[in-house]
């Protein structure tokens, strides 16, 4: 092959710049457990009637045939409503029937991961692995049984809360808006029981969302290591849902994993006030949008999509997401990070990294940092794993 290859290149045929595949880095790339542990194609793509086995490029940042370019191993679906919405419950389990039918109908692509057991058949037969995460404690809809009930159809993590508190666990967001707090801060009687019930079932515990006294409630109670399934550096970018060395610390003590959130607003601390900007320069149709009566998150969306030049001038560099990595592992070392992308749950990601298919260029830039090839892979999921196969009851 390489014979064929320099014969094309001295003949003028073949461009320097084609030969991708014969990088190291996509070796390297390949050969590495892929894992992602949050992505919101469901909720995506749902609404509109679309399904992520079919050609999405364009309306989506992930599809099944994008997951294979970008060398997804093992996938964790996000199950998400708003804290607000009513039958969350019901919602739930919808969307974890489309991902099961979505899988039925690709046997020989994908796979249904529930145990480490099930993620090495996934690996060994080269399939999509697809695992289940519900975002937000919201849709056990206080009751122990369904929280039982979600781990039976195979969620595997529980992010205690989203933006809006449960009456068991107040969020980030809550937190640091007094105005919007009508509870004591953190886990209360009931957030204790789901935090044990989650720990004897082998069930992750996400602190990707929740408040910091929520995180010190359960980082002080539980008996398994946690995950930050997509949450990224407050040092670095001072918004409220991202971690503060003092929480990664405390995450590095009990074993865990933060996965670096992609979302440019929560890489660059600039992005907020140049996305404000952009909005207010729409200002008209963004208030006729909300009058409407549109959730802020969906106009922002929706102006973003209208004007995908203006948006796509908004994105953090590529180097943020490194420099969120390199952060955590130079305060607590390579054991404890990973990836967590949000990918279609986020209206801008980082310049180059459009969509799933692009993971590759994530180990390239690592390696480029100097990452040798043991660390590279623990970053891309070897650290889940071993999480995952901790909590195993
Ligand atoms: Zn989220």
């Amino acid at each position: 092959m390489r014979f064929i290859v320099s014969f094309l290149i001295s003949m003028g045929l073949l461009s320097v710049p084609t030969l991708t595949f014969a990088q190291p880095y996509i070796k390297l790339h390949r050969k590495a457990v892929l894992i992602d542990t949050h992505n919101d194609v469901l909720e995506k793509a749902m609404p509109k009637g679309l399904s992520f086995d079919h050609d999405l490029k364009g309306k989506t940042q992930s599809d099944l045939t994008r997951f294979g370019e970008g060398g997804m191993d093992i996938q964790i679906f996000s199950i998400w409503c708003d804290g607000n919405d009513k039958l969350p419950f019901g919602i739930a389990n919808r969307q974890i029937d489309t991902l099961y039918t979505t899988a039925a109908r690709n046997k020989d692509r994908m796979l249904m991961v529930t145990s480490p057991a099930s993620l090495r058949q996934a690996l060994r037969q080269k399939k999509l692995g697809a695992m289940i995460g519900v975002e937000g404690g919201h849709m056990i809809e206080n009751d122990l049984a369904k929280l039982q009930a979600l781990f039976d159809r195979g969620a595997r993590y529980l992010t205690l809360t989203h933006n809006v508190s449960t009456p068991w666990a107040t969020s980030a967001w809550e937190e640091t808006h007094d105005s919007l707090l009508h509870q004591p801060k953190g886990l209360n009687d009931l957030g204790r029981k789901v935090v044990e019930k989650m720990n004897q079932l082998g069930m992750l515990v996400d602190v990707s969302h929740v408040g910091e006294q929520t995180f010190y409630d359960i980082i002080k109670l539980t008996s398994k290591p946690i995950i930050a399934s997509h949450s990224s550096v407050y040092q670095i970018c001072p918004v409220p849902r991202n971690l503060k060395d003092e929480q990664i610390k405390a995450i590095a003590k009990n074993g865990g994993v933060i996965h670096i959130n992609f979302y440019s607003g929560f890489l660059d601390s600039t992005y907020d006030k140049r996305k404000n900007a952009f909005i207010q320069s729409h200002k008209a149709e963004a208030d006729s949008l909300k009058l409407a009566d549109m959730p802020g998150y969906r106009m922002e969306e929706y102006i973003a999509e209208k004007y995908a030049a203006e948006a796509d001038a908004l994105r953090a560099p590529l180097s943020a997401v490194i420099d969120h990595i390199d952060y955590i592992v130079k305060l607590v070392g390579i054991n404890h990070v990973g990836i967590g992308s949000d990918f279609d749950g986020i209206e801008s990601s980082p310049r180059y990294l459009d969509g799933v298919q692009d993971f590759p260029i994530i180990t390239r830039e690592l390696l480029a940092r100097g990452y040798r090839k043991k660390d590279i892979q623990k970053i891309l999921g070897a650290n889940f794993i071993r999480v995952f196969k901790a909590n195993m009851p």
